[in-house]
């Protein structure tokens, strides 16, 4: 809590700067504010998911879903995880918020593109503190009241920040990390953390080494979840934030190739496809056990919310051949995201805490990506401001909340 106390005081230097920007301040100052942690499991997929909870073999998040509200999330056409979580940040649409994909106008996209302020910076000015670490486009950080670790699209030495993953020394071209000091701290208590997942391996590496490669590059991936958890952990054991943003990004990684399809699927290949069929399923086996890590920093007081971006599914349209952006470039993928049609790819939403309701499953596509922040807004007492198009997910609680109510705390 030491470096705690430090970062969040200078979150409050940063708040004066921030004052005039202030918004209307709903938040009781001096009361106690609601604790949120969101987890977000990139392109975490249902088809995926429902079969292993329903054989018990993601005992955390069958345990979660039980205690709350669950369902489907609707994404937007196209997706992909810069785009979304750009709308997670920001409510509006990308030719909106400024973030249309990985690239923007030919280059990587940037924070300085986002033409909107983010949810996180609308919390920080209205004085909650806030943590995140490893979410999309959030590369160079830019300060928040608390801490930020950038994810996706960092840039670093040989990583032009398109889906690979430089480590904390070898990042480039902007801060990964806000404040400055606490790279210096992760470094020597965590490790030289690597940002985001590995690249996958393009056809040419594939080739006649499937066995090899296939089971380096999934070794590759356990170890940067490991040195994640092992940052989660960390950061919520000693940087305790009342909104607090952590991000998975492996997962969607390894269904792009590997997701387990059968003969009849397009782009099947014995000698790929048979290999570790269960390469994509033990993503969210191990992501359950990285849940049970964040569990043990929840208490009945915390609202947990469990989301992904998008779904991924199995090749399913007539497209041109490597029309997706396929992350290495020349990657075999057998599963995708970005299809024109977003409702083919549903994204997960999972939330459970005070005020949430137990064990209600929501059906349909009511709720949206569109509908993360003025919720999260909602749950601090904050109304979203005009540029957010979605709306509060009223569903999701207990008992219907008068109008009145709606900007008090708990
Ligand atoms: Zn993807």
């Amino acid at each position: 809590m030491r470096s705690g106390a430090k970062l969040i005081s200078l979150g409050t230097a940063l708040m004066l700067f921030f004052a005039p920007l202030l918004l209307a301040q709903n938040v009781v100052d001096g009361g106690k504010k609601p604790r949120v942690i969101v987890i977000g499991v990139n392109g975490a997929e249902w088809d995926i998911l429902r079969p292993l909870l329903v054989r018990g073999e993601m005992p955390n998040l069958a345990w979660v879903i039980g205690r709350g509200v669950s369902g489907k999330l609707q994404t937007v056409s196209a997706p992909n995880c810069p785009k979304v979580y750009s709308v997670f940040a920001t409510g509006a649409p990308s030719e909106e918020n400024g973030i249309t994909g990985f690239k923007v106008g030919g280059l990587v996209a940037r924070t300085e593109m986002l033409r909107l302020p983010t949810f996180w910076s609308i919390l920080s000015q209205n004085n909650v503190t806030v943590g995140m670490a490893n979410v999309p486009a959030t590369f160079p950080a830019k300060p928040v009241n608390g801490f930020m670790i950038t994810g996706m699209l960092t840039r670093g030495k040989t990583c032009d920040g398109l889906l690979c993953s430089p480590r904390l020394s070898e990042v480039e071209g902007g801060d990964a990390v806000y404040p400055p000091a606490l790279a210096r701290e992760i470094e020597s208590h965590v490790g030289d953390i690597p940002i985001d997942c590995s690249r996958m391996p393009g056809a040419p590496e594939l080739r006649g080494h499937e066995p090899e490669v296939v089971k380096n590059w999934l070794e590759q991936v356990s170890q940067i979840r490991r040195q994640q958890q092992k940052l989660f952990d960390y950061l919520l054991t000693n940087h305790s934030t009342d909104f607090t943003f952590f991000v998975q990004s492996c997962e969607d990684r390894t269904g792009h190739w590997l997701y387990p399809i059968q003969p009849h699927n397009v782009g099947y290949d014995p000698k790929l496809h048979t290999l570790s069929v269960d390469a994509f399923p033990n993503q969210y086996r191990e992501f359950d056990k990285l849940l049970g890590t964040i569990l043990k920093h929840v208490d009945a007081n915390t609202t947990l919310i469990v989301l992904s971006d998008h779904g991924i599914k199995p090749l399913r349209e007539f497209e041109p051949a490597m029309a997706h952006m396929d992350h290495a470039g020349a990657t075999p993928v057998v599963a995708k995201h970005d299809f024109e049609d977003g409702d083919e790819v549903p994204g997960v939403f999972i939330a459970m805490g005070p005020g949430i309701k137990r064990g209600a499953r929501i059906f349909g596509l009511p709720m949206s990506v569109f509908d993360i922040a003025p919720t999260i807004l909602h749950i601090y007492g904050i109304s979203a401001p005009a540029q957010m198009k979605g709306r509060v997910l009223t569903e999701i609680f207990a008992k219907p909340e008068a109008p009145d109510d709606l900007h008090q705390l708990p």
